[in-house]
């Protein structure tokens, strides 16, 4: 379904990726892992086309999105739930959401609400609410229901479970396993490889760019290296 082959990206002088290649295949959830500045969040931010690349193949459904701009990303389905939530703080739990859904003709707005209530049914009590005084948790919420109403066919989510309690992360990934059963595809960036592979079809690991290890659950609970450095031994 999406696909990337090679891909380079800098900063400046700074080489973020230095030639990734991954594959999210429709219904699946991929997880992307590994130590602080491996180039996690660079990769999302290829795919959304918010940082361009200087090397490599990008394809959405034998599409190349190379070339693309990034709301036409967007239009192509894929969506990116960005790190730290970036929900609009002054706005509220619904403007929020009417947001997610700029790229949505009208009359469906009300029904994505809807469907997104069926997964965060706290957001539908809040919708008066400021985002910026919703706990952590409830962000991350809103923030994944936000991207939930550009209807994506791929979403990418930037570390959900980023300084929320141990609950609540449970909660969050039980539901974004629900989301995927429900026919979305799921690229994940998570700090917390554990929680990751246990919700993944198959998971890339990053160090320095490149792609230092890849496999399905059972293949990475395997290895001695990932267990050492990302499972606690
Ligand atoms: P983290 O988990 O800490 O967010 P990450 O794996 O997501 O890490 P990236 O944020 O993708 O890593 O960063 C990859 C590399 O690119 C790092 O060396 C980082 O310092 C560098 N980098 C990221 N954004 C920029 C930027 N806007 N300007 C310059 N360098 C950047």
């Amino acid at each position: 379904m999406l696909s990337l082959s090679d891909v380079h990206v800098n900063y400046g002088h700074v080489s973020a990726l230095k030639g990734i290649s991954l594959k999210v295949e429709a219904g699946q959830i991929v997880s992307l892992l590994g130590a602080n500045g491996a180039g996690k969040s660079t990769t999302l931010k290829m795919i959304s086309r918010m940082v361009k690349s200087k090397k490599g193949s990008y394809e959405m459904e034998g599409k190349s999105m190379i070339k693309e701009l990034p709301s036409s990303i967007v239009k192509q389905g894929i969506i990116h739930c960005p790190e730290n939530r970036r929900v609009f703080p002054l706005f509220s739990v619904e403007e929020n959401l009417i947001i997610g859904a700029y790229n949505n003709r009208s009359k469906l707005v009300k029904e994505e609400m809807e469907n997104v209530f069926r997964y965060f049914p706290l957001l539908k009590d809040r919708l008066k609410q400021k985002a910026g005084t919703l706990s952590g948790g409830e962000q991350q919420m809103l923030a994944i229901g936000r991207a939930l109403m550009g209807k994506p066919k791929v979403l990418l989510l930037d570390e959900p479970s980023l300084g929320l309690a141990p609950k609540i992360v449970k909660e969050i990934f039980s539901i974004i396993k629900d989301i995927n059963k429900d026919g979305t595809s799921i690229l994940i960036v998570e700090q917390n490889a554990y929680k990751a592979i246990g919700i993944s079809d198959y998971s890339y690991v990053l160090e320095n760019g490149s792609i230092a290890l890849q496999g399905t659950p059972e293949e990475l609970k395997n290895n001695d290296e990932v267990r050492r450095l990302y499972l606690g031994g």
